[in-house]
């Protein structure tokens, strides 16, 4: 007897088991993997996402809840499971999985409690997907995604820091809040350590081509009567504060983190202010990790631009290249 389905439906082709060419894997499903989970489903990047966590119930309940909205969703196909086979053949794997900060600790507190759980977690990925691309999110950012990189083997374009690329997303929203306009049409960098150390490029700063620093030349310095420097502050200090307020922070860095993913998925070759290797630039000695203004196409990073830094302002990047050295120095057997 033909069941509903078979009376219903004449096959035409067999079903293929057609690999997806735009996998994405988020590993670590706590705050800000969700909200980068829903950020990647809603700009519909993916035909099909894995879920990765140590936690087997919060795994089921996430994929079935998102599995609930399928309705409303463009991607077929919705895993999860603490077993990285899922994770088989991603483009993109996003690292999210790791301790998050707590009331007043700086990112940099994390870092042996992070890479513990790197060691475990990279290799896994290496496994299932070795021509994907790693986007690391789990903080101390730039230190975790040296420790990704020595953990992985990969070449340098393939494992990427979501770095400054959120740094940079509240500088652009403060600096529109102050002006009046969208974000989208103010134009500025914040470059180097993701956090405390970050160096807003103020030379840069401009809307419609028009460099802010030339209205007003004191921009960004003490002698500055608007204060703008109140601006790059703000940035500095927001983590903390929402952290204060809400225990974490997860949507601006779930948004932001779907942009990273657009332009390696659809290859568009944007630049974003993201974290890689930067030994041998502006006379930067160590391999450190530090956010640059990147290229992201199909390759992952495929280049850096060469922006004209300030005296001060590559100083102050080797400052946070040197903070970062310090401890990277002290990691032990990271090598794959
Ligand atoms: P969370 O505690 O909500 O989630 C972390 C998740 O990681 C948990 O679900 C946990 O079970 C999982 N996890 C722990 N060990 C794991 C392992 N070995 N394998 C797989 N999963 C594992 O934390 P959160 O708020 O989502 O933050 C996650 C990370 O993102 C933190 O390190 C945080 O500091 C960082 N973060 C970075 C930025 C940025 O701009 N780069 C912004 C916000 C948060």
């Amino acid at each position: 007897m033909a069941n509903v389905e078979q009376k219903l439906i004449t096959p035409v082709s067999q079903a293929q088991s057609g690999a997806s060419r735009n996998k994405v894997t988020i590993v670590g499903v706590g705050q800000v993997g969700m909200a980068c989970a829903i950020s990647v489903l809603l700009r519909e990047l993916t035909d099909e996402m894995a879920l990765v966590d140590v936690l087997e119930d919060k795994l089921k309940g996430e994929m079935m809840d998102l599995l609930h909205g399928s309705l409303f969703l463009k991607t077929p196909k919705i895993m999860a499971n603490k077993d990285y086979a899922i994770t088989a053949n991603s483009r993109v794997v996003v690292v999210t999985a790791g301790a998050r900060q707590q009331e007043g600790e700086s990112r940099l507190n994390l870092v042996q409690r992070n890479v513990n759980i790197f060691k475990f977690i990279i290799p896994q990925i290496v496994k299932y997907s070795p021509n994907c691309t790693i986007i690391v999110v789990s903080n101390p950012v730039d230190i975790l995604t040296y420790v990704t990189w020595k953990i992985s083997g990969f070449p340098k374009n393939r494992v990427i820091g979501s770095g400054c690329n959120l740094d940079s997303a509240r500088f652009r929203y403060l600096m529109a809040e102050k002006l009046g306009l969208h974000p989208s049409s103010c134009h500025g960098w914040v470059l180097g350590e993701h956090g405390d150390s970050s160096v807003p490029v103020w030379s840069g700063v401009n809307v419609a081509g028009v460099a802010l620093q030339q209205l007003n030349p004191e921009i960004g310095t003490a002698q500055d009567k608007e204060d703008w420097k109140e601006v790059h502050k703000m940035v500095v200090d927001s983590a903390y504060e929402l952290i204060k307020l809400k225990g974490y922070t997860n949507w601006a860095i779930g948004l932001s983190v779907a942009e990273l993913v657009e332009s390696i998925v659809k290859n568009l070759s944007r630049i974003h202010p993201v974290s890689t290797m930067v030994k041998g630039m502006y006379g930067i000695a160590n391999e450190v990790f530090l956010s640059l203004p990147c290229v992201l196409s199909a390759e992952g990073l495929s280049a850096v631009i060469n922006q004209t830094l300030k005296e001060d302002e590559v100083a102050q990047l080797r400052k946070s290249a040197d903070t970062l050295w310090a401890i990277q120095k002290e990691l032990k057997e990271l090598e794959s």
